[in-house]
């Protein structure tokens, strides 16, 4: 990278060919404003010092794709995505190395998958390199808000939305392509506790030919009802049924689900298969390439209700877990259900659950071997 005495410059990257990635001098909040923040972030609550962002006019395709400080989005009253939710999102995290570095886990998974969002929901999707080179540029420009402490990370949130000012209904002709990042603290930070669960039985996530295993904004706000209806019910979560016969169990919130069958090094897994309806999760597809490397079986099939409340009472299903890139695996404990609760496992995390989950952190966090390559390093070694 090239300094000028302006106070943008042009970055060695390019966005798309043609389109060179714009640098801007932003306003950076001081190293104690930025620690005290670090210390304690939670989730979602503060976000780093800079942003990208890109255009997509029809006719020209992307374009003035820039790094800028964070701050508000001017968009018009009328904008398609605040009227017919032409909009999708994706999520990924950096991960501090034990060699000063930082490295994302599978952004090109994620860069596939919002690509694969954009066709459903007809928006012209952003180029598999271009996503990584938006995320890539962000994460090393505001390296020093990826936190260190335990099992911190800083998260990526990259969405695309409509936002051409018309009413008409259409796919819209022109799209702002957005990252921006907050640090995230541990998930558990006062060790892993179980979920208890509702089965909604009142509301569907996603229909077969409908958009449920896409990442589009729509979907949540589709689901938090039913999610309040959970939690009157006194528990954390809402689990998924099928559409159709209400029958097969599909998802938590938004975290995929694995069931335990049996225990120790026989053990078995079994999670949902993806019949449309699911999303496919980044976290999902690891961790049946990690368990299987483990030497246990993992089936991807459909799994009812039924199945999962009658092996929990003869003892055949040991342990349920749920798993997704905020929170990497969460064991659940007590199903509510108009149709009887039960109770998986005695109200502890299963074993199977917690050496997956401690394997998974160890490769995000550099402190095992990564046979995969799924660790992409963005910043090098200091
Ligand atoms: C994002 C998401 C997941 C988890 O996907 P990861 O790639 O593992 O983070 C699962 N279900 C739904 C509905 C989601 O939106």
């Amino acid at each position: 990278m090239t300094d000028t005495l302006n106070d943008s410059r042009t970055s060695s990257a390019m966005f798309v060919e043609g389109v060179p990635l714009v640098v801007e001098d932003v306003p950076r909040r001081s190293a104690a404003e930025r620690a005290q923040q670090l210390e304690d972030p939670g989730f979602g609550r503060y976000f780093t010092d800079s942003m990208f962002i890109a255009r997509y006019r029809a006719g020209e395709g992307w374009v003035d794709a820039r790094l800028i400080g964070y701050a508000p989005l001017q968009l018009d009253p009328s904008a398609a995505a605040l009227h017919y939710a032409q909009s999708i999102f994706e999520g990924l995290k950096a991960y501090a190395q034990p060699d000063g570095s930082v490295a994302t886990f599978r952004p090109g998974s994620n860069a596939a998958r919002f690509a694969r969002s954009a066709r459903r929901l007809a928006m012209p999707p952003v180029p598999e390199d271009a996503f990584r080179t938006a995320v890539d540029a962000l994460v090393d420009a505001d390296r020093d808000w990826v936190p260190t402490g335990p099992d911190q990370t800083l998260y990526i949130r990259p969405y695309q939305l409509a936002v051409e000012p018309f009413l008409g209904v259409r796919p819209a002709h022109e799209y702002l392509f957005v990252v921006i990042a907050s640090p995230a603290g541990a998930y558990f930070p006062r060790g892993v506790h179980p979920v208890s669960v509702y089965l909604s039985e009142d509301y569907i996530r996603a229909a077969p030919g409908g958009t449920g295993d896409v990442k589009c904004a729509g979907n949540y706000a589709a689901s938090l009802l039913a999610q309040e209806q959970a939690i009157a019910a006194g528990c954390d979560q809402v689990v998924w049924l099928d559409a159709v016969e209400k029958r097969y169990v599909e998802e938590m919130g938004g975290m995929n689900l694995f069931f335990v069958l049996g225990s120790g090094a026989d053990a078995e897994l079994v999670t949902p298969e993806l019949t449309g309806t699911l999303l496919p999760g980044i976290t999902r597809d690891s961790l049946i390439t990690v368990a299987r490397e483990l030497g246990h079986r993992v089936t991807e099939r459909r799994f009812s209700v039924e199945e999962w409340r009658a092996g929990v009472a003869d003892g055949t299903v040991t342990e349920t877990f749920a798993c997704g890139t905020a929170a990497v695996i969460t064991p659940v404990g007590a199903v509510k259900a108009r149709t009887g609760d039960f109770l998986v496992g005695d109200g502890e995390p299963g074993p199977l659950t917690m050496q997956l989950r401690a394997h998974l952190l160890d490769v995000q966090h550099g402190r095992v071997a990564d046979p995969h390559g799924w660790l992409h390093r963005v910043v090098p070694a200091s």
